[in-house]
């Protein structure tokens, strides 16, 4: 089946989250299964000097009045994965992020922006014979491709199903209403029963309303989001499609994330051979200036620093890690008052590091450096992080909820488990899982079960893609 795959990011061009990492993992798994699918994102600086072979195939006109629009096809730097770069120079060739600009704030022309990756996406349908390719089937992520299913509709007929994959429903797209005509939409999708989301257009709420079917990235995180807890105001509508709503849960690239060929860790290791993850602990701390001590239990976290992932949990558990003669390391970037809290509390104490900074190599050395991993997010729509650390002999300490109550299976899995999990976001229940973590390291055959069993757990992208598979073809 020919299927096109829309996302604002992708691994390894441009990535700020776990979006990126399934878009550039997702499309090659499906095509190992045979279907034949490109992937198409802006043509972004970072993506235009990375992709090969880069050739202008189809010019789109000036839908907008921002400039020339048009479609370049090239390959993925280091596999044979067919890209569609979306190029618009006025858009989409600027120094900064995929989102926001060098200050942090977000450009003031995403809707723009967005809506022109979503207007190619879309164009395709009428063009494809251009190129000798038609989609048959659109795959969009998230809100910045959630008016394509509103572009095949009222601009192209519906000439093909769309899937809509949410990935965090917390970023909604949202823009004033003034914006419609400016994306070249009717004023009769303003409207409850469309993309009108409390008194504004919502891009999100365009993709839940108006994809064939929507997908999740776990089956927890699907259920929660038809409740208030983590519907954020969209949870009615998702109750009215619930019949159309899937969890399937995200894969791991074992490729680019295995300690046993990682070029970025101080030794490689695997089940059986662990001697090298000690090594990578002690090449830690020494890299963080940590005191090199092989047997203070350090804990690690690898995330975006934002009021989802349960940062205020930790600063408030810090006298529990203290009293347990724990060391913690964080790398993170994102919100200003977590960033300075956190180096705050790095100052005050040796045994906490602080790295604000995005840095992919550092991230694999700390999740195979560390003994266990925190993630105590109050929602979590899958979590990639904690699937890595499963892989590196890292249990991690996680709240029950979405991907994470899917993924990581606590003290009640008796001799299957793979970590900490705790029931309620709150400091006391996060303090005493880090009691038992503590605990169960100090007991070597006990940690070492909980160790191998979470690296043996395979979440390679083959079994959800199988899934991806069947549900395109239900379509
Ligand atoms: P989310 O998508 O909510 O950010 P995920 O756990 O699904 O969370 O995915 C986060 C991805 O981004 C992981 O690959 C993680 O390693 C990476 N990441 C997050 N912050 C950083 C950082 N500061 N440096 C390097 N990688 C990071």
């Amino acid at each position: 089946m020919k299927i096109l795959f829309v996302a604002s990011e992708v691994y390894p061009l441009v990535k700020t989250g776990g979006l990126g990492d399934v878009a550039g993992a997702l499309p090659p798994a499906l095509m190992e299964l045979g279907e034949d699918v490109r992937i198409m994102m802006p043509a972004y600086p970072q993506a235009l000097d990375a992709a090969r072979n880069k050739k202008t195939v189809l010019d789109l006109g000036d839908p907008f009045s921002t400039g020339p629009l048009s479609l370049i096809s090239a390959r993925m730097p280091s596999s044979e994965a067919e890209l569609l770069l979306v190029d618009s120079p006025s858009l989409y060739r600027r120094d900064g992020g995929p989102y926001q600009q060098e200050n942090g704030d977000e450009w003031l022309d995403n809707h723009i922006r967005f809506a022109a990756l979503s207007h190619a996406a879309a164009a395709l349908s009428a063009y494809g014979s251009v190129i000798g390719w038609t989609p048959e089937l659109f795959h969009a992520n998230d809100w910045q491709t959630g008016l394509l299913p509103a572009y095949l509709r009222f601009h192209h007929g519906n000439p093909a199903k769309c899937l809509y994959t949410i990935h965090n429903l917390n970023y909604t797209g949202r823009f004033p209403a003034e914006i419609l005509p400016q994306v070249n939409l009717p004023w009769e999708a303003y409207s409850p029963d469309g993309l009108e989301f409390h008194d504004a257009v919502s891009y999100m709420k365009s993709g839940l309303y108006y994809a064939d079917h929507i997908t999740t990235v776990s089956r927890t995180y699907a259920q929660e989001i038809q409740t208030p807890f983590a519907g954020n105001g969209f949870e009615g509508l998702l109750l009215d499609r619930s019949s159309s709503l899937t969890g399937i849960v995200n894969g791991v690239d074992y490729q680019v994330w295995n300690p046993a060929h990682d070029p970025h860790i101080a030794a490689k290791y695997q089940p059986g051979r662990m001697g090298g993850k000690q090594a990578c602990k002690t090449a830690l701390q020494q890299e963080l200036g940590l005191p090199e001590d092989p047997k203070a239990p350090l804990f690690g976290m690898v995330s975006r620093l934002t009021e989802q992932k349960g940062i205020d949990l930790i600063l408030d558990t810090l006298p529990t890690l203290e009293r347990l003669g724990g060391q913690l390391v964080i790398l993170g970037t994102g919100e200003d008052y977590w960033e300075q809290l956190l180096l705050d509390r790095a100052a005050a104490s040796p045994n906490i590091a602080v790295k604000i900074a995005y840095q992919e190599s550092l991230s694999h050395r700390i999740i195979a450096g560390c003994d266990m991993f925190m993630m105590p997010s109050r929602f979590e729509p899958c979590g990639l992080t904690q699937l890595y650390a499963l892989k590196y002999g890292t249990p991690p300490v996680v709240h029950r909820t979405g991907g994470l109550a899917d993924t990581v299976r606590g003290a009640g899995a008796g001799p299957d488990q793979t970590g900490f999990v705790f029931d309620d976001a709150v400091p006391e229940l996060l303090a005493a899982a880090l009691e038992e973590a503590v605990d169960a390291f100090n007991h070597r055959n006990k940690w070492d079960n909980i160790v191998t069993n979470g690296m043996q757990d395979d979440y390679s992208w083959e079994n959800s893609a199988k899934t991806y598979q069947t549900l395109y073809r239900s379509l």
